[in-house]
């Protein structure tokens, strides 16, 4: 059994970027540019923009944090996100999600200029994903895509078995997978599946993005599967420091017996949505300024 770790990738991905970076400086370009908004005080919020902020800091990206309290209206928070559509030297916007209930993240992404929509969840970008057109994808299944190609897993043709459909995870990765010239055979589920285990059990790789620890187990999988989890899940845990430990959608011991590569949690598929976020931050930036 092989562990793919997303770490090796990320690495490679900021590799690349850093070979455009230097050609962009070389032909007279600027550095890449990421806008962050961050409405309210959620720790784990706080902690994936703090990711961010310090990969930009690595990288030499500006970045632009922007801190709105908890109580922010949806008119200011329309506002700012105006504001940065309009600021030329503004690349990539993002809106950490979730926000707080009382505000409506649909409208607030949808104001989002398509071009500086970094984590593609614009419709008009998703529309680009399923009419096959060039587009920003959505970072963490574009990362996924990423260590399958990194690690020499076959895709065409093989039955991607996709449990989740949300529109932040798993109908962009189901459409990303199903695209001509990628060419999987994809089937999606969700918590109205009948027979859930039968149809995993049937995947060459199958890609769980469900939100729920350990639910995946090494029954729900055939032998020699190439398991991909996405899911990041807080269980109580009273012997670590923080109280609770980390765990994804995949019963890890149990599953890793049979599959013939998975990815841990954490250490999987988290670190790659991060690389995406500044590959994608480079492609606008570089569609902005025509180089
Ligand atoms: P959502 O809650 O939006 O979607 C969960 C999906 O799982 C839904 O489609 C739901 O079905 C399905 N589901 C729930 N219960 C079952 C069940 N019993 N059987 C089959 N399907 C079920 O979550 P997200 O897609 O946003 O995220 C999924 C997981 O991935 C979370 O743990 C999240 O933290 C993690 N994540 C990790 C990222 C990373 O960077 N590694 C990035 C994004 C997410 P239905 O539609 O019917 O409700």
């Amino acid at each position: 059994m092989r562990e793919l770790t997303g770490k090796e990738v990320a690495e490679s991905v900021y590799t690349d970027i850093r070979t455009t970076l230097s050609d962009m400086i070389d032909r007279g370009g600027r550095m890449p540019s990421l806008a962050v908004i961050l409405v309210g005080d959620d720790p784990a919020s706080q902690a994936y923009v703090g990711s961010k902020q310090r990969m930009c800091e690595k990288l030499g990206y500006s970045h632009n944090d922007i801190r709105m309290p908890a109580d922010t209206t949806q008119d200011l928070l329309m506002e700012k996100i105006h504001a940065l559509n309009a600021d030329d030297s503004v690349d990539g916007i993002l809106v950490q999600l979730p926000l707080p209930s009382h505000l409506d993240e649909s409208e607030a992404i949808t104001s989002i200029d398509p071009e500086k929509d970094v984590d593609g969840l614009h419709p008009v970008n998703l529309g680009r994903l399923v009419r096959e057109e060039e587009t920003l994808y959505s970072c963490t299944p574009y990362g996924i895509y990423q260590m399958l190609n990194y690690y020499e897993i076959p895709i065409r043709s093989q039955h991607v078995v996709v449990v989740g459909r949300s529109t932040l995870m798993g109908k962009p990765m189901a459409l990303l997978l199903a695209q001509k010239g990628i060419d999987a055979t994809v089937t999606i589920c969700h918590s109205r599946t009948k027979n859930l285990g039968e149809i995993t059990s049937q995947a060459d790789i199958l890609i769980a993005a469900i939100g729920r620890p350990h639910m995946i187990t090494s029954d729900m999988v055939k032998d020699g599967a190439v398991v991909i989890d996405v899911g990041i899940n807080r269980v109580d845990d009273p012997s670590s420091s923080k109280g609770y430990r980390l765990t994804g959608d995949v019963d890890f011991a149990g599953v890793s017996g049979k599959a013939s590569a998975i990815t841990p949690v954490p250490r999987g598929v988290g670190v790659m949505t991060i690389a995406m976020l500044m590959k994608n931050t480079l492609l606008a930036s570089q569609r902005r300024q025509g180089l």
